[in-house]
């Protein structure tokens, strides 16, 4: 059955001594009987039994057991064998004080995954005089009491091998001899093999006593019964044949119960080291929690969630496209791509996309965004008031709107205004409009709509029939209103947020009826060509160009925006004219420039007086000479200076001279007369006439000279042409050489290219729709998820409230931080890991015994890396469960502080049962794995190891 070949196991002190303590020892069990190891102390005798029953490993040689060799075993199959076919007993007794005596029994029985017994265990208990004790727990017995509980628990296993380490050791010698009578009496059927120093009583017990001493074996006698003598022993050389079913070996199975209440006792061992990890756990997982929630932050509930909460009635849905807007940087000549991004543009729909919208969106407005043809209103505090209109509305639907007086407008002539409008109104100041004798027009209620003057927009009469409710103004902005209201300033003016707000919210369109739309686009075509941003067709600067003439004060304007007339430049090319505006340029010659029509308007406006009456004077004197040399012969003939000054300051139809005729070219876009803008054509005829009036009176050009005063930079130049654009866009053409010496070597220049799929229909006209909050409200999720699409042709949704673009600008933020997040979340995990690692490795260590025990009767690792995980486990759900609390609590309390205390008004950290299901996710993570490392290292050593240190 059990049979040790050639063994061999040495000790090397950590001084480097070693200690053969089994040196070549070789013996071949009996099936059954008592035998003793005899020896001195340190023959090598404990060391011999360990290695029979498993719990140290030889370094040579082998062991065979039932007829397996141990070199065919796995390190659990030891702790198989154990479980199977060994009993261990101790000298020290080593049964677990926590359990009860029935208890430490059952554990042996459900090791070998066999059900606890009553009666089983009542039987054996009562085999060793201990039927009345089961309940106890060990600290209550004797020593005499517990090593009998320990043969108890061998001998539940029924195991085929007893092995004793000096049992009576710790014994009186009448319990001892208890012991060994119990001993002996099982030895009929069982194999029993004792370790004892004590002779007397192997003399009197053993069938067999091998001696050791030095590891080496000095003696090996036997005897055949009780009375014979004992003579040397010869083996049976006949090795026994083993059934599968006799070698069978149970693998242990430590229960779950078991293995908790271990794991729960071993918790509260050390109480100031649990707090710590508890407490710095608790933290780390709360961080976790705040920062996981980061990291699922659900950029579409954000935003449906926010609007929700919000006050707004009308949803600013525009179309948008996406687009690749790249900036490339050229300083020194080197040209370099300086940043790319991609980014959704605001773009118009047709009037088809907006009856289209307005079948799934019921009384729908459509808006046009313009300042167009619409006059201002004269207000001086532009805070909370401003003066001008946000555009025209219109909409299908009677009931879109609620009319707080009058109604809605019926024809292209009406129109009616805001609350907002109407506050403006009452606000600013308000004429009747008459040219003599103006009066100002006192606003009470809304029912004074009736006392406003008809409005001049686009070109026509338009009268106020009504006053409509607009957006609510949230709350946060009463203050600017009661600041404005009194010409107060406070220190926290939000009104440029205000702005904001008023300029992507519902408040100043001046609602008008669909077929005013008509009257609108005419007047719109009809100024056309004018309108759009020249800026794409130039490039961003860092060092700007004064421009000023000989002669001139200031700079008559400062130029940011510019390009080189080329078509190699990769952007588009605006047409430039002559400074007649008539004919077309094609290109710039060296020091030629090309302007805005405003901004030569506006510098012959400022360089003219003087040129003409520099002339005036020339031709002054010329006439006094030929006055002193006619003499005599006057005559009523006109002098040409004073034709000079008559044609010069000559006005015409609408009392204009040619001076405020300039002033309107700089004012390129807007009116010219009453009833005309001043466009194209008219700009045109203008400087055509002062051409021809300067060539006519040989008025010299003015001579213009370009600066600029960091890099000291002065050049002249000269007007080439001239494109028609509005004032104070700050954009030039520049002459290659002039180019050159700007910004070649001083300056640096920023170059914009917009990339997209998305072709706008030529027809689109209507820069948004309002969708009424009644309507939106169940719309809400799928119009929130379209403005996180882009659709196949490039087009996609804004929503433009400035709410919905300040949720952008946060989820932005959001996702800045989660890379951050992703960083500390490791950190964070490491660091709870480091920490329960910590605690499990001193738990270990703290419970060597138990384990060590545990390992005697059977368990295999896996059962220890049970009771071990239990104890983390349990760790770690006491800091889950009041992390999750903690951070429950403090998402909202956090995302409060960040709305209160910052601008954002968007609820930001959500605790959501994902955020949830991740903390725990992490906490098994971290139970298992602090569990792991410290259990496998420590499963890499012998059982013996364990044992050796109780
Ligand atoms: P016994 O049980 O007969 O008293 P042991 O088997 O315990 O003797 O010890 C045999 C020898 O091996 C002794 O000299 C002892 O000091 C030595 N020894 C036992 N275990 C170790 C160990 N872990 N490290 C070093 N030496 C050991
Ligand atoms: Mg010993």
């Amino acid at each position: 059955m059990l049979e040790v070949k050639n063994l061999c196991k040495t000790y090397k002190t950590k001084k480097g001594v070693e200690t053969h303590a089994i040196d070549g020892v070789s013996i071949r069990f009996p099936e059954t009987g008592l035998v003793f190891l005899l020896g001195k102390s340190g023959s090598g005798k404990s060391t011999l039994l360990n290695l029979c029953g498993g719990l140290d490993r030889a370094d040579s040689g082998e062991i065979i057991i039932m007829g397996k060799s141990s070199r065919d075993f796995k390190a659990s199959d030891f702790d198989s064998y154990r479980n199977t076919f060994v009993g261990f007993v101790f000298q020290e007794y080593n049964i677990l004080n926590e359990f009860t005596v029935e208890d430490n029994i059952a554990l042996a029985l459900e090791l070998q995954n066999k059900k606890r017994d009553k009666q089983q265990i009542a039987e054996i208990l009562k085999s060793v005089d201990l039927e009345e004790f089961a309940d106890r727990k060990p600290n209550t017995l004797s020593g005499g009491q517990k090593q009998r509980v320990a043969i108890a628990r061998a001998l539940v296993k029924q195991p085929r091998i007893i092995l004793a380490d000096e049992p009576t050791g710790a014994l009186d010698s009448e319990t001892g001899r208890q012991v060994l009578e119990t001993l002996k009496k099982l030895s009929e059927d069982k194999l029993v093999i004792v370790v004892s120093h004590d002779v007397e009583f192997a003399e009197r017990y053993a069938d067999r006593i091998i001696e050791l001493k030095d590891g080496k074996i000095i003696s090996d006698r036997t005897r055949e019964n009780q009375s014979a003598p004992f003579a040397p022993t010869v083996e049976n050389a006949q090795t026994r044949i083993y059934s599968e079913r006799e070698s069978a070996m149970i693998r242990s199975r430590l229960p779950a119960r078991h293995a908790l209440r271990m794991g729960a006792t071993s918790v509260i061992l050390k109480p100031v080291r649990l707090v710590f990890t508890v407490l710095l756990s608790i933290i780390a997982f709360v961080i976790f929690g705040l920062f996981s929630t980061v990291e699922f932050y659900n950029e579409q509930s954000v935003t449906r969630q926010s609007i929700l909460n919000s006050d707004i009635q009308f949803l600013n849905y525009q179309k948008g496209y996406s687009a690749t807007v790249s900036t490339y940087r050229t300083e020194n000549g080197k040209t370099s791509l300086y940043s790319t991004q991609e980014s959704v543009l605001q773009t118009d729909l047709t009037y088809e996309e907006y009856s289209r919208l307005n079948d799934i969106y019921n009384g729908s407005i459509a808006v046009i965004n313009t300042s167009w043809g619409i006059s201002n209103l004269t207000i001086s505090d532009k805070r909370f008031y401003q003066s001008e209109y946000r555009g025209f509305a219109f909409t299908e639907d009677s009931n879109a709107v609620t009319m707080l007086a009058g109604r809605m407008p019926e024809n292209s002539g009406e129109a009616a205004i805001s609350d907002y409008t109407f506050a403006c109104m009452q606000f600013g100041i308000l004429t009747d409009g008459s040219e003599e004798d103006e009066q100002e027009i006192e606003l009470d209620g809304y029912d004074d709509y009736t006392k406003i003057p008809v409005q001049d927009v686009c070109g026509t009469s338009i009268t106020i029939v009504g006053v409509y409710k607009a957006e609510n103004i949230p709350e946060s902005y009463a203050e600017l209103k009661q600041s404005s209201d009194g010409h107060l300033y406070t220190a926290d003016d939000n009104s440029s947020d205000w702005y904001k707000e008023y300029s992507n919210g519902f408040y100043s369109y001046l609602l008008v009826d669909k077929s005013f739309t008509e009257v609108y686009l005419n007047y719109s075509d009809n100024s056309q060509s004018s309108s759009g941003s020249p800026y794409s067709y130039f490039k961003r600067t860092e060092i700007n160009i004064g421009l000023n003439y000989v002669g001139g004060d200031d700079n008559i304007e400062t130029f940011s925006y510019v390009n080189t007339y080329d078509v190699t430049n990769r952007l588009d090319l605006l047409d430039l004219y002559d400074l007649t505006g008539q004919q077309k340029v094609k290109s710039l010659e060296n020091n030629q420039i090309a302007v805005p029509v405003s901004t030569y308007g506006l510098l012959l406006y400022d360089y003219l007086p003087k040129a003409v009456s520099d002339k005036k004077a020339e031709l002054e004197e010329i006439e006094q000479q030929e006055a002193q040399e006619e003499s005599g012969e006057e005559g009523n003939e006109q002098y040409k200076s004073q034709q000079l000054y008559s044609e010069f300051y000559s006005t015409d139809e609408n009392g204009m001279n040619m001076l405020n005729r300039l002033y309107a070219v700089y004012h390129y876009g807007g009116y010219y007369t009453h009833d005309d803008k001043m466009d194209q054509e008219t700009a045109a005829a203008i400087l055509a006439e002062v051409d021809a009036f300067m060539a006519k009176w040989d008025i010299t050009a003015p001579q213009v000279v370009l600066n600029n005063a960091t890099y000291y930079i002065s050049q002249t130049a000269e007007i080439a042409a001239i494109f028609y654009s509005e004032p104070g866009n700050g954009c030039m053409y520049l002459g290659q050489n002039l180019y050159d010496i700007f910004y070649r070597y001083s300056g640096t220049t920023y170059t914009t290219y917009y990339e997209t799929e998305y072709v706008s229909p030529s027809d689109a006209c209507i820069s948004g729709v309002f969708i009424t909050r009644t309507q939106y409200e169940d719309a809400l999720q799928n119009i929130v998820k379209a403005s996180f699409n882009v659709n196949e042709d490039g087009s996609t949704v804004i929503i433009a409230n400035s709410l919905a673009q300040e949720i952008t600008g946060v989820n932005e933020i959001i996702y800045g931080l989660r890379y951050l997040s992703l960083g500390l979340w490791l950190g964070f995990t490491v660091f709870t890991i480091l920490l329960m690692f910590n605690f499990i490795s001193a738990s270990i260590t703290a419970k060597k015994k138990e384990i060590g025990i545990l390992r005697a009767i059977g368990a295999r690792s896996v059962d220890v890396f049970k009771i071990f995980l239990s104890e983390s486990g349990i760790v770690t759900a006491v800091c889950l469960v009041l992390s999750v609390i903690i951070c429950a609590v403090l998402c909202p309390v956090v995302s409060g502080a960040i709305i209160s205390g910052t601008a954002i008004s968007v609820s930001i950290l959500v605790f959501t049962p994902v955020t949830f299901l991740f903390m725990l996710l992490v906490a098994v993570f971290t139970a298992v794995i602090s569990t792991i490392i410290p259990v496998a290292v420590y499963s890499k050593k012998p059982p013996v190891d364990s044992i050796r240190a109780l």
